[in-house]
C-alpha cells in the first residue's frame, strides 16, 4: 500500500501517503516491509509506513542521476528551477493545515522562507573571471551542482529540517534522495507529492523512508551518490563519515548536536535572560539541536535569575499539541522520555538541586512528557552538564568573571550555538568572538533566518547550512583555463 487513511486533528479523515516516491510515482517497497509511527501525544498507532529497502534506495539513486544527467542538473535554467522552488513554497502555505496536522509542526512559515530564499538565488549562481596572463590565456570559474545528494534528517523539526536540505540542493541543481526519520516519515512523504505538483520533472526529488541502520546505511554506502547531507546525532554523524569516506569518498555535510552555553553577566537584565533562556530550552520542549541547555550566571545575579527563570519554567502552558493555549507539548518517544529521566536522575545523583520539574508530567496519559526542569549548582564534572540531554531540562551554575565564564562555556566538545547577556557592548563584542560556536546570540536566543549560515564548530558539524553558503555546499568549483 503507498497510501492510508489517518484521522487528523481539525481535518478529520485524510489519506496520506505511506508509499516510496521514486521517479515522480508512488511505489511500494521491494521487500514489503513497513515501519509503524506513533502519536507522541497520545501514545497511539497512526499508520505504518513502507520501509525502503537497500534495493529501493538504488532505484531512488537511478533516477536520481538520470534526471540529473537529462534535465535538472544540466539543462534546466536558474530561472526555472527558482520558478519551481517558488511554485513549491506557495503550494505548501496553501496546504499549510495539512503540513501542521500531519505531525503537530510549528515551523511551516520559516520552511516557506527557506524555500523562498533559495528560489531566490538559484538563478544567481556565478563564478569568476580570472584574467591575470598577460593575454595569452583566460581562466574562468563554473559553479557546478555537485550531483546525486542524499540527505538524511531527524524528527525534531520534520518540515524545517526537509526545507532547509531539499532547497538549496534543488536551488543548485542536484538532485535528491531523502530520507526522513523513521518517528516522522509523513511530511517528507506530503511534500514530495507537492513537488511534483509544483512541475519538478521526474528523478529530481526521490523520498526513501525507513530506519537509520538499513535505509540510511545505504544511502550513506551507495557508490553513486556524490554527497550525503545529514541533521542528527554526533554518533550517526560519525557512522556516516566512515560510511561516505569507505564507499566512494563522497562530500559530507553534518549538522550535529549541542550543549549550547548561555552566559548571564551583572549587568544583564536579568528578566530579558530569563525570557530568552525558556524560549531557548523549553521551545519544542528542549528538542532543539541549539537548545540553551548549559547556563553560566554570574555572581552578583546568580539567586535573581534562578527565582526569574523558575517563574517561567511554571508558567508553561503543558497540554495536548491540538489545545489552542499549550505552549509546551511532548517528547517524541517514549525511548526519548525515559532517557530524559535518567539524565534528571543522574544529576540528582551527582548532587545537583532540582529547583523546578524533574518528573514525568502527572497528567500525561499514553503522551510522553517531562516537566521543564532547571537543575542548579551543577559543575562540570557532571554528565548532566557534558552530555546533550535533548529534552526539557537546563542546568545552571554560577561564574565569577568574564575569563572563568569563557573557559566554562568552552569546555565542550560541541561547538553549535551560545549566548552573551549583557549591557556592557564591548564585553558582548570580546565575548561573542571568543565563544567555540558556529552561532553565537547577543540578549536573544534562537533567531535563524534562512539567509544566515547555521552550523557547528568542533564535534557540532561539518560545513554550514543557510545562507549563500548553504548554497555552496551543493555546488562544485571548475576552473576553465582558456589558451588565447
Ligand atoms: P539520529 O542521529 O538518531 O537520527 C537522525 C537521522 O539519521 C534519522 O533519519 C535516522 O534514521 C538516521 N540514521 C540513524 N542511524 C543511521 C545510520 N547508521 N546511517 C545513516 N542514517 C542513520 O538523531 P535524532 O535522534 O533523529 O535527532 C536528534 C539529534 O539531532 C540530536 O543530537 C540533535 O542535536 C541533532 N540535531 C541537530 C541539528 C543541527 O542542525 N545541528 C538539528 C536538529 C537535530
Amino acid at each position: 500500500a503507498t497510501h492510508a487513511k489517518l484521522n487528523l486533528p481539525s481535518l478529520g479523515e485524510t489519506t496520506v501517503p505511506t508509499g516510496l516516491f521514486i521517479n515522480n510515482e508512488w511505489v511500494a517497497p521491494s521487500a514489503a516491509e513497513a515501519f509503524a509511527t506513533v502519536n507522541p501525544a497520545t501514545g497511539e498507532h497512526l499508520v505504518n509506513v513502507a520501509h525502503a529497502s537497500a534495493a529501493d534506495v538504488d532505484a531512488a539513486v537511478r533516477a536520481a542521476r538520470a534526471s540529473f544527467r537529462s534535465t535538472w542538473g544540466t539543462n534546466v535554467s536558474g530561472v526555472e528551477r527558482a520558478g519551481v522552488i517558488s511554485k513549491l513554497a506557495d503550494l505548501l502555505e496553501r496546504d499549510a493545515e495539512l503540513i501542521a496536522a500531519l505531525e503537530s509542526t510549528t515551523d511551516v512559515a520559516d520552511a516557506v522562507a527557506c524555500l523562498r530564499y533559495y528560489a531566490g538565488l538559484a538563478d544567481k549562481i556565478h563564478g569568476q573571471t580570472i584574467d591575470s596572463f598577460g593575454g595569452e590565456k583566460l581562466c574562468y570559474t563554473l559553479h557546478q551542482p555537485i550531483g546525486v545528494c542524499g540527505q538524511i534528517i531527524p524528527w525534531n523539526y520534520p518540515l524545517l529540517m526537509w526545507a532547509w536540505k531539499v532547497a538549496p540542493a534543488l536551488a543548485a541543481g542536484c538532485t535528491v534522495v531523502m530520507k526522513p526519520s523513521e518517528l516522522t516519515p509523513l511530511t517528507a512523504l506530503a511534500m514530495s507529492d507537492l513537488a511534483k505538483e509544483a512541475g519538478l520533472p521526474a528523478g529530481v526529488l526521490n523520498t526513501v523512508p525507513g530506519l537509520g541502520a538499513t535505509t540510511g546505511e545505504a544511502i550513506a554506502r551507495h557508490p553513486d551518490i556524490d554527497k550525503v547531507a545529514f541533521t542528527g546525532s554526533v554518533a550517526t554523524g560519525r557512522r556516516i563519515s566512515i560510511a561516505a569516506a569507505e564507499s566512494n569518498l563522497k562530500k559530507v555535510t553534518l549538522e550535529l548536536g549541542g550543549k549550547s552555553p548561555l552566559l548571564v553577566f551583572d549587568s544583564a537584565d536579568v528578566e530579558e535572560a530569563a525570557d530568552w533562556t525558556a524560549v531557548g530550552i523549553w521551545f519544542n520542549s528542549g528538542q532543539d539541536c541549539c537548545a540553551s541547555s548549559r547556563v553560566y550566571v554570574q555572581e552578583g545575579v546568580y539567586n535573581a535569575y534562578i527565582a526569574a527563570l523558575k517563574k517561567r519554567a511554571e508558567a508553561c502552558a503543558i497540554g495536548q499539541p491540538s489545545a489552542e493555549d499549550t505552549s509546551f507539548g511532548p517528547l517524541i518517544s517514549a525511548g526519548q522520555r525515559d532517557k530524559v529521566l535518567s539524565y534528571i536522575q543522574s544529576g540528582r545523583d551527582e548532587g545537583a538541586s532540582v529547583v523546578t520539574g524533574g518528573r514525568k508530567w502527572p497528567h500525561s496519559n499514553g503522551g510522553f512528557w517531562v516537566e521543564p526542569t532547571i537543575l542548579a549548582d551543577t559543575h562540570e564534572g557532571m554528565k548532566v552538564v557534558k552530555e546533550e540531554i535533548f529534552g526539557p531540562v537546563v542546568v545552571v551554575s554560577k561564574f565569577t568573571d568574564e575569563a572563568h565564564a569563557l573557559a566554562l562555556a568552552n569546555d565542550t566538545t560541541f561547538g553549535l550555538a551560545a549566548a552573551v547577556f549583557t549591557n556592557d557592548g564591548r564585553q558582548a563584542t570580546r565575548v561573542a568572538r571568543a565563544l567555540d560556536a558556529g552561532t553565537v546570540w547577543i540578549n536573544q536566543y534562537n533567531y535563524i533566518h534562512a539567509g544566515v549560515p547555521f552550523g557547528g564548530f568542533k564535534q557540532s558539524g561539518i560545513g554550514r547550512e543557510l545562507g549563500t553558503y548553504g548554497l555552496e555546499a551543493y555546488t562544485q568549483v571548475k576552473a576553465v583555463h582558456q589558451n588565447l
